[in-house]
């Protein structure tokens, strides 16, 4: 046993057990993000299908939009899905360690883990001739080919090579890959506007994507894949001009189009619940949470929710709600970090009641069955995207894997 240090100014609790009395209940962990594996499935066959015949790289980033990285991948791959990608290295990482052997992209160049890029055979993405000079030594080092990614900057501005420092970036990547260092696997880019239907920038970023392939030709770069397509672009128009597409919101069933390309045929995947900690009956002018940012103007019965800012509910949301038993009540007050507290009025509520913040609920579950608010609705009550409340997510939900598929 490792002796804990001792500490001189707090001595810890010799025990977790109530000294007197039964137990409280288990009700379980106190927030739970059920994730629905047969939705994500579906999702990723849907999209290969509008992807006509183009590879799908399945985008597992940010422990995949909140709703765990390995068992999405996994998911993923099952369904059609032959790549992975994700942004930073150590995402990249931790896939090989859970034994994903696909081929994965992380596009966030950090020079400090080149090498172990390298070393595991994870793709990385060059977007300058001094990225490429980085990754060659750290090839060089490795003794190991390193693969790369080419990226055209074809107008988001962010990453990505300017199209007037492309020849030289590819005389350099030819340089490289016929010096054993580098393997051009991937020429790539990134749209600006995938998510707005017909917008005309998607056909302009098209075009000079295409140039770029066209001259990536003439330096004698023939990279083993091409993609620029992300959710928004495959569902309007497929890979196009790519041999592979990037999805990752539409893995999730997000709707990046916010209705406006009609029903969405993706399903969100995650329902995120909790339960009634505490219940409380306060009178007309009690002012509730900090601040009393809520002042109840009659009596009313208080649920107290054990989840806050820090798991990802977000605290400038206005006129959000949950569903409580069943019923869709309002959360009062201000959220905090670790809590929020719904306005249960005069109806009945007890510790351990069942919650749904938001999702498209279990349906073997009736409890959940309802006005359910959905993911898009706290985005609108946060002023934000859904991609951005379910990334937010924390690490102290509980993560739970479910199939709805019998
Ligand atoms: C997040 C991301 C994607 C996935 O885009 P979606 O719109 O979520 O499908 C693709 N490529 C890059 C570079 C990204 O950062």
């Amino acid at each position: 046993m490792v002796a804990t240090p001792r500490s001189t100014v707090w001595e810890p609790q010799p025990t977790l057990e109530p000294a007197v009395g039964p137990a409280p209940a288990d009700l379980g962990p106190l927030a739970t993000a059920w994730v629905d594996l047969d939705v994500i499935g579906a999702n990723v066959r849907l999209l290969a299908e509008a992807a006509r015949g183009a590879a799908v790289m399945a985008v597992v980033k940010a422990d995949a939009f909140g709703h765990g990285a390995i068992p999405v991948a996994r998911t993923a791959l099952e369904s059609g899905a032959t790549w992975l990608g994700v942004a930073r290295i150590e995402e990249a990482v931790a896939l090989r360690e859970a034994h994903l052997a696909a081929p994965v992209l992380a596009w966030l160049l950090e020079p400090r883990l080149v090498p172990a890029a390298v070393a595991r055979g994870i793709d990385i993405s060059a977007s300058s001739s001094a990225d490429l000079e980085g990754i060659a030594r750290a090839a060089e080092t490795a003794g190991r080919r390193a693969r790369v990614h080419l990226k055209l900057d074809t107008g988001l501005h962010r990453a990505g090579v300017p199209p007037s420092a492309w020849p030289a970036v590819l005389r350099l990547a030819a340089r490289l890959a016929s010096g054993g260092l580098v393997r051009v696997v991937g020429v790539w880019s990134h749209l600006s506007h995938g998510d707005v239907v017909g917008h005309p920038e998607i056909e302009r970023q098209q075009a000079r994507f295409a140039d770029g392939l066209a001259v990536a030709r003439r330096f004698g770069v023939r990279p083993e894949v091409t993609h620029l397509a992300n959710t928004g672009a495959v569902l309007q128009g497929g890979a196009i001009g790519g041999t592979m597409v990037r999805v990752g919101a539409g893995v999730y069933g997000i709707d990046v189009f916010g209705g406006a390309l009609g029903a969405c045929p993706l399903r969100p995947a995650l329902t995120l619940t909790t339960h009634v900690v505490a219940v409380r009956e306060i009178a007309a002018g009690d002012g509730v949470g900090y601040r009393h940012d809520w002042v109840a103007d009659r009596p009313t019965r208080l649920a107290l929710v054990p989840l806050g800012y820090a798991d990802g509910l977000p605290r400038g949301a206005v006129g959000s709600r949950m569903l409580l038993h069943g019923r869709s009540v309002a959360v009062v007050g201000r959220i905090s970090m670790d809590q929020a507290i719904l306005d249960a009025g005069d109806a009945p509520v007890a510790v351990g009641d069942p919650v749904v913040v938001f999702g498209p609920g279990r349906p073997e579950v009736g409890w959940m069955a309802g006005a359910t608010p959905s993911v898009d609705d706290w985005a609108r009550w946060a002023g934000t995207i859904p991609h951005d409340v379910l990334s937010g997510i924390g690490a102290r939900v509980d993560r739970r894997y479910v199939r709805s598929d019998p």
